[in-house]
């Protein structure tokens, strides 16, 4: 069985949903993950934040507005009566209690509650279209089988054996629908994997199912060479390996959750990256095999926090870098970048939640400096360390202040931290000389 998971522009408008309809509707058993129509996780997050804030009149005018929208697409979305005053009724209630939830007390779980309402929502109206289209379809309900445990990791064991479990139960049917992005936490009460975890759940459903292969679509074909947004002449990349993929995904590609790939690596299960407005052309597809060599794309993460730590005494004297690191474990903060010389460390973090208290502990032993609104540029590519081409890029650099690289922590990748002023030169200067084969 294949599992396919649909994003936000794919379910995003009634066009968009008939073209997914054409695309899944074949004899095939399969798993349709959904996210949210497009805009509405960002709707909701807004809608949390004035909960939060106890802007009760702003979060009801946003409720109204995304309410508007909803009723919209329905209306143009069903023909059969019967279907829309289903339809109709289910949009009500989840409206209902959206509307309940602001005169609430704002805590984690009232945001995880109004943001799982974006899928939802999403999957009730696209299997009930499904239906008056004359599809065999069944919902399954993601909250009854998808689960995170105590580290906020998938609960593979009981995912496997709810997900067979519901289907077993379930009447026979082509297409199982369900939901990205939402799940049970630890305590039973709902949750989410993060913006964007909807490719994530595709894989852990594809790993639980064990699935002959995960697709992705979205509205990009597959992975390209360089960000689209700020690089004109981007391509898209065909084939990927896991490692290349994961690196990608986690330095900034936006098309892909940076932990997608990780439940399937080890089990190769094939991710086939695909554009739901052009189903024909290749897109990107990701398994254990290695392509290529040299540089193969260029990806940027933003809101990256340089620590530059320096001790009066010998540095690395052992013990002062477990010393760093026990400071970040302790909360819980994931270093990405390092580099250290004789007399400093420098190292980054992406989620500065806890930097002041960090910087404070580190600040008992050594001298501390943070930069923020740092970019990682990361280049990706099999064996890029090894290959003839790559010297060019520390030529193509030298007008670029780079605060640190990384070179060598794995065959496959070289990142490079600069202020983010000079992302987007960074990246058109290397597009140009790395793919649109200018010679430096
Ligand atoms: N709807 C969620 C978000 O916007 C999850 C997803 O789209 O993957 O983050
Ligand atoms: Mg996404």
């Amino acid at each position: 069985m294949r599992v396919l998971k649909f994003g936000g522009t794919s379910v995003g408008s009634v066009e968009n949903m008939i073209q997914v309809k054409d695309i899944i509707n074949d004899q095939e058993k399969k798993i349709v993950v959904l996210s949210a129509m497009s805009g509405t996780t960002n709707a909701l997050v807004t809608i949390s934040e004035y909960i939060k804030t106890r802007d009760t009149a702003k979060a009801s005018a946003r409720i109204d507005a995304l309410e508007v929208s909803y009723v919209h697409t329905i209306q143009s979305l069903f023909t059969n009566e019967e279907v829309l005053y289903d339809v109709q009724e289910y949009v009500q209630d989840i409206f209902y209690y959206l509307r309940a939830t602001t005169a609430k007390t704002y805590d984690q779980f009232i945001y995880n509650t109004v943001v799982s309402y974006g899928e939802l929502l999403s999957t009730y109206i696209f299997s009930a279209y499904l239906r008056q289209e004359g599809i065999k379809v069944q919902l399954l309900p993601a909250l009854d089988f998808m689960r995170i445990d105590r580290n906020n990791e998938p609960d593979n064991f009981y995912i496997r054996q709810n997900i067979h479990r519901i289907i077993d139960e379930l009447p026979a049917a082509n297409i199982y629908i369900t939901q990205g992005f939402i799940c049970l936490d630890v305590d039973g009460e709902v949750s989410n994997l993060q913006r964007g975890g909807s490719d994530y759940t595709a894989t852990i459903i594809g790993a639980a199912i064990r699935a002959e292969e995960v697709q992705i679509w979205t509205d990009i074909d597959g992975f390209h060479n360089n960000d689209p947004r700020f690089v004109d002449t981007t391509t898209p990349i065909s084939n990927l390996s896991f490692d290349e993929a994961a690196e990608l995904a986690y330095f900034g590609a936006k098309i892909l959750h940076p932990q997608t790939v990780m439940p399937v690596r080890e089990l190769d299960i094939p991710v086939r990256l695909k554009n739901t407005m052009a189903p024909t052309s290749h897109g990107t597809l990701i398994t254990n095999k290695v392509h290529g060599e040299g540089i193969k794309a260029i990806a940027a993460k933003d809101g990256i926090t340089a620590i530059k730590i320096k001790s009066g005494r010998m540095l690395l004297a052992h013990g002062f870098l477990k010393k760093v690191f026990e400071i970040f474990e302790r909360y819980e903060t994931a270093i990405d970048m390092i580099t250290t010389s004789e007399i400093a460390v420098s190292l980054t973090i992406d989620d500065a939640t806890h930097l002041v208290p960090i910087v404070e502990e580190l600040e008992r032993f050594s001298f501390v400096e943070v930069d923020q609104q740092q970019s990682i540029v990361c280049l990706v590519g099999n064996s890029i360390i090894y290959h003839h081409q790559t010297h060019k890029l520390f030529q193509i650099l030298q007008d670029v202040p780079i605060r640190m690289i990384s070179y060598g922590g794995s065959h496959n990748n070289i990142s490079l931290l600069i202020h983010s002023d000079h992302k987007v030169a960074t990246l058109q200067r290397l597009h140009t000389y790395l793919f649109d084969n200018v010679t430096a």
